[in-house]
């Protein structure tokens, strides 16, 4: 049986990170607001943190820390080894698994790889973002696509898992370069991905291109259907998709533009054009989807809304079963 996979998030926000991205707001994304701290308070607060956490977790979950939220390998060297120092100690002593950590694509080199090598680093988040140099230089990344397929093949080559994160709807961004984008994280050699919607929050230079009619946020359809669609693609290619939309917060909960629902509708959108495409070709007037146990739900749709669409728009009989034996996001057709 697989073990169910957990991550205690140490959020490192904005720290180390040189940039300032149009749509970033680490602080409202993570919802930390103390990034001053001196190294002693970080290391307790981090323990104390890990500590906690470890009491809410039963033994049977594959545990990991995950140093999120920044740029983890930009910040100053020293205080990097000191929360891996920490981290490690952990992984030695067997209460968890390993640590992961995320960080931008222009802060990934051999010398950093071989510290994250030495301290039970298992995984590497990448900002990809976009792997179009327009989109990035519009978003004021601050580096190049090529940095990202750089470092990402760099990332796979050393044996660490690779995690490409990308984002929906940034300025400058299409479906077009959504799906590039997905494509060469996969040729990178990425095992895991995370899609983000671009959120518009408030203070963000972003927010200012809104106001000033620069940007225009997609509509949740629109970023729903291109998530769904970049979602597939990662699927398709073996890729495992760990997040969809960004963690709820107070803050984000607050945001106009968030929905905390975005993963879920993400998937919606996804078993709804694979079962109304196998649709095209039956005649009969009931059918039985199967999809993977776990993904009932998600191919029915949040009020039964694919259930209802299908039957609407194709006169037939729907409904949706689970089995074991399929895959997230595989889709099957029975006529009965
Ligand atoms: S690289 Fe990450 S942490 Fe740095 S400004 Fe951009 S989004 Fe924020």
């Amino acid at each position: 049986m697989t073990k169910k996979h957990k991550n205690i998030p140490i959020f490192i926000p904005h720290e180390g990170c040189p940039n300032c991205c149009v749509f970033c707001s680490q602080r409202k994304i993570t919802g930390v607001k103390d990034t001053e701290l001196s190294l002693l308070t970080e290391l307790g607060r981090c323990r104390a943190l890990i500590e906690e956490s470890l009491k809410t977790i039963d033994g049977t979950s594959e545990t990991e820390i995950a140093f999120f939220g920044g740029s983890f390998t930009a910040i100053d060297e020293d205080r990097m080894i000191a929360l891996l120092e920490l981290g490690y100690e952990y992984v030695k002593n067997g209460r968890v698994s390993g640590i992961r950590l995320s960080t931008r694509p222009d802060f990934i080199d051999e010398h950093k790889l071989n510290i994250l090598k030495q301290y039970g680093v298992k995984a590497v988040e990448l900002g990809v973002q976009s792997m179009s140099d327009e989109v990035l230089m519009a978003c004021k990344r601050g580096h190049k696509a090529d940095d990202s397929r750089r470092s990402g093949r760099m990332i796979a080559e050393y044996g660490f898992e690779y995690v490409g994160q990308m984002m929906i709807g940034l300025p400058e961004s299409t479906l077009e370069t959504e799906l590039m984008t997905a494509r060469e994280i996969i040729e990178s050699g990425a095992k895991c991905s995370r899609i983000y919607p671009t959120i518009t929050i408030e203070g963000t230079e972003l927010y200012q291109m809104y106001l000033d009619g620069r940007y225009r946020p997609l509509e949740l359809d629109e970023a729903v259907e291109r998530s769904s669609r970049v979602l597939e693609l990662f699927l398709e290619n073996g890729v495992k998709v760990l997040r969809i939309g960004l963690q709820s917060s107070e803050e984000m909960e607050k945001n106009p533009f968030y929905h905390s629902a975005f993963g879920e509708l993400t998937w919606n959108a996804l078993y709804y054009r694979k079962m109304k495409e196998l649709l095209k070709g039956i005649e009969e007037k009931s059918v039985v989807f199967t999809v993977e146990k776990t993904h009932v739900s998600k191919a029915v749709g949040q009020k039964r809304s694919n259930v209802v669409r299908l039957a609407q728009e194709s006169g037939k009989n729907i409904k949706i079963k689970g089995s074991p034996f399929h895959a997230a996001g595989e889709v099957t057709a029975e006529i009965i």
